[in-house]
């Protein structure tokens, strides 16, 4: 018998077996107690009220984004002391995305900085395996930057709607080959050279010895809370902290990177196991040097991130990745930004004048320098499911499973998040037949509601 506090979505819902239609999704103490089809009467609990009764909507898991640097006008990339409050705005924020679960993102080329935001934002994300009670998921943070490493014991949860969940750090830099304008480089694509770095070093020149020290800093700052790095191998210092960041359970990344087929290969040998925004700022393909597109196609150890928006990637991209790699092997992932980077909207970015933000149908968008190179993502999580779903020929199944099971794997969230199916955490999104966000639940409790 359901409860009084349970919650009874109906719809088409997407199961782990596929979608059933005339299904429902039982929702009971933050997370997911039943799911049935047309044929097993719901065991009771209320419709959600902003819903109207309709049943014709798609339910889904929530999406979990491992790879953006903010989210409206809630950015990542400023002040480290303005971290925290970017940090919230953006987890109350993504819920109209659909995005239920994210990392927050870094990027850039300075050591000091990634230090600094490693320091100011690792207390904000909640420990993992903590089960929430109906809580929002955010530890709200009201000292960012304090300079602590024993984290205070969790505040009571704010009051007012759930956030999405901060599940971790997300580090594009230092140690990059081929930086872009977003992360300090002062080149665009077509011109790529050695950009200048803060203080006039080149990162990942770094020796073994100074990379190897950065990333114990980095380690040791984060308590556990760094869950990806993004690192180019063609050089020995980067190469050198690959093992050391995967003993600490930091899933490493190829990117920005122009690393022969060979030199990926030996980093996927070194513990490598991810692809950041896999076709973008990397060198082509080519027939005899395939480089880290060959590597990141071929080698079973690494997953590829794609950015599946239709402005990064042409859908055969998307559809030549998910070929190679099989489902499973795929993340989708927005790469966004948000303002107080200077990348909001309608700003330019500093030190790329000119850029702007350049718009497709079907909601979609991405930053662009005045040349054309690709900046950023602007398109948000149920646009890249529509782009999935209506123009490459990907079985849905597989393609929403880039946006919810595969993240989840990576984080070591299966078995929890990323599926409905009973005792998973009950972060749902329901979609409409335009793909517009009607509503979104963590933790059982609606997070965003349309109207
Ligand atoms: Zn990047």
């Amino acid at each position: 018998m359901a409860s009084a506090s349970s919650l009874c979505l109906k719809g088409q819902v997407w199961t782990p077996q596929g979608p059933v239609d005339g299904g429902w999704v039982l929702v009971e103490g933050g997370v997911i107690s039943a799911v049935g089809g047309p044929h097993d009467p719901p065991p009771g609990g209320e419709g959600a009220p902003s819903l109207g009764g309709r049943e014709d909507l798609v339910i889904l898991p929530g999406f979990i984004d491992l790879h953006l640097h903010g989210f409206g006008d809630h950015g990542f990339l400023g002040p480290p002391d303005l971290l925290p409050e970017a940090l919230d705005g953006a987890s109350k924020a993504l819920p109209v995305s659909g995005v239920t679960c994210f990392l927050a993102g870094w990027t850039g080329l300075d050591p000091a900085e990634a230090l600094r935001f490693v320091e100011a934002a690792a207390p904000c994300v909640k420990p993992q395996g903590q089960r929430r009670s109906g809580g929002a998921a955010l530890t709200p943070c009201s000292e960012g930057g304090s300079g602590s490493r024993r984290f205070p014991p969790a505040p009571p949860p704010p009051a007012g709607p759930p956030r999405a969940h901060l599940a971790g750090l997300y580090l594009e830099g230092p140690w990059l080959a081929l930086p872009g304008p977003v992360q300090g480089g002062t080149r665009d694509d077509r011109r790529p050279g050695r950009p200048a770095a803060p203080g006039g070093r080149q990162p990942w020149a770094a020796s073994p010895l100074e990379a190897a020290r950065l990333a114990e800093s980095l380690l040791e700052r984060a308590q556990s809370r760094l869950r990806v790095v993004t690192i180019s191998p063609e050089l020995p210092g980067p190469r050198a902290v690959i093992p050391l960041l995967a003993r600490a359970g930091v899933v490493v990344a190829i990117g920005h990177t122009r690393a022969s087929y060979e030199a990926c290969r030996e980093a996927a040998e070194a513990g490598a196991t991810h692809v950041t925004h896999g076709f973008n700022r990397m060198s082509p393909w080519h027939h005899r040097r395939p480089g880290p597109v060959g590597a990141a196609l071929l080698d079973p150890r690494l997953r590829v991130e794609v950015v599946p928006d239709g402005i990064h990637l042409h859908p055969a991209a998307v559809e030549l990745a998910w070929r190679a790699k099989g489902r499973g092997g795929l993340v989708a992932v927005s790469d966004q930004v948000g303002a107080g980077t200077g990348l909001g909207v309608g700003e330019a970015p500093p030190g790329v004048p000119g850029a702007r933000l350049w718009h497709a149908d079907g909601g979609r968008a991405a930053w662009r320098t005045p040349t054309g190179a690709l900046l950023a993502g602007a398109t948000p999580a149920n646009r890249l499911l529509q782009w999935l779903w209506t123009q490459t020929p990907i079985p849905r199944q597989e393609s929403l499973e880039f946006l919810t099971l595969n993240p989840a794997r990576i984080l070591g969230l299966e078995g929890r998040k990323g599926e409905i199916s009973p005792g998973r955490d009950a972060d749902l999104v329901v979609l409409d037949e335009g793909f517009t966000v009607r509503l979104t639940l963590v933790g059982g409790r609606v997070a965003y509601a349309l109207g």
